[in-house]
């Protein structure tokens, strides 16, 4: 691999004509394969050759063109933000910020933020808006005519940006395997490091999707005594997966009572945490404030739309001193975990990853996450250019 990646870079260095091979977001639910020039690397910048990139819920309702109905992103652009690949050429300058050289594999975080701004020094950094204050300064949603347009992980190069965060991978951890890092950092920061779960600790996880898998792999490794996780009857799959993984109990939330379910096997105590994946359903929320103890936290991570509005009983909230505490995005320390978790694998982690798809079916490898095609039960998705 490296005698190929000096060989790209000596490639890249010289008069050279390289293209890079992407998957263009046209239109809601249209992806076109194009052909792009990549242009040089200054000396702050890099150049990553994509070996795998991962896909989330926020590609679909990227793909479904619910991003662009709400102006948070345009077309065309080149979606993919969970990019792992290979470092082939590196600026000077960016060698020494990011303390990497060519050759080297990496993770990508997919925000890009000032590191000035009053978010950034408080260290808010994944909040930034400075590097772009319009839409989202995040690798996968900026558009083509934004610089050189290679911002994307649908493709075979991403021309890395002076502001990149990435993470150092193993040479010989596995890409379909590696494309999971974001989705176990979110198990990490939500389920432990905001709520401070403890050994012991019983933790209510709402929602069986990638999060949700991530955070019963997280609650685990952090000694939580009690995982107890929330699911659809249609989600069975993934709530055996839950089970193997370590959660002790799995509650369908379509045909049982989730609260009265939580209060019994607490002993009417309640949960010490409770974390919020599911996106859209406001019900979750209700049932978290309703189902932790005493003195307990509750992270709200799911995204439920404009359109949607929880009624929270504030008084509960109150009188419970309940603390509630929203999130958005990973951040470093949750990723500098999930990669040595995942080089650890002690928890049988490519269990999580189900499918892998070669770039020009990115529109199958969508539906496919998104539950769009019969039969395909869906957790972790990947693209390999
Ligand atoms: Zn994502
Ligand atoms: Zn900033």
């Amino acid at each position: 691999m490296d005698t190929q990646c000096a060989g790209i870079g000596a490639l890249l260095k010289g008069e050279r004509d390289v293209k890079s091979r992407v998957m263009v977001q046209v239109a809601d639910r249209r992806l076109e394969m194009r052909s792009l020039e990549v242009p040089p690397v200054g000396p702050a910048e890099g150049l990553l050759k994509v070996e795998g990139c991962g896909l989330c819920g926020s590609d679909i309702e990227q793909f479904r063109g619910h991003f662009t109905a709400k102006g948070i992103v345009t077309y065309p652009l080149i979606p993919g933000h969970e990019p792992v690949g290979t470092l082939v050429e590196v600026g000077p300058q960016a060698a020494s910020a990011w303390g990497v050289k060519a050759g080297d594999r990496v993770a990508l975080e997919p925000h890009l933020s000032c590191g000035l701004c009053r978010t950034c020094l408080s260290g808010g950094y994944h909040l930034c808006r400075a590097v772009r204050p319009v839409g989202l300064p995040s690798y996968g949603f900026l558009p083509l005519d934004f610089g050189h347009g290679l911002w994307g992980g649908y493709s075979e190069f991403i021309h890395l940006h002076p502001r990149t965060v990435m993470h150092k991978l193993p040479l010989g951890m596995p890409v379909a395997l590696a494309t999971i890092y974001q989705a176990l950092a979110a198990g990490i920061r939500w389920a432990v490091q905001v709520p401070r779960t403890a050994l012991g600790d019983t933790v209510l996880i709402l929602g069986c999707g990638q999060r949700g898998l991530g955070s019963v792999v997280a609650a685990k490794e952090a000694g939580a005594g009690c995982i107890i996780v929330t699911g659809l009857a249609a989600d069975a799959h993934k709530l055996a997966l839950a089970r193997s993984l370590g959660a002790h109990h799995t509650i369908v939330a379509d045909q049982e009572d989730v609260v009265a379910r939580v209060m019994a096997i607490t002993h009417g105590a309640g949960a010490d945490v409770a974390v919020d994946v599911v996106p859209a359903a406001p019900q979750p929320v209700i049932h978290a404030v309703e189902a932790v103890r005493v003195g307990g936290t509750i992270v709200i991570a799911g995204v439920k739309g404009r359109d949607t509005r929880v009624s929270l009983d504030t008084d509960r909230v109150l009188f419970k001193e309940i603390t509630i505490h929203g999130v958005y995005s990973q951040g470093r320390a949750a990723y500098e975990q999930s990669l040595r978790l995942l080089a650890e694998n002690t928890h049988g982690l490519e269990r999580l990853h189900t499918h892998e798809f070669p770039l020009e079916k990115a529109a199958e490898a969508l539906m496919t996450l998104g539950g769009e095609i019969a039969g395909r039960e869906a957790i972790c998705v990947s693209l390999h250019p």
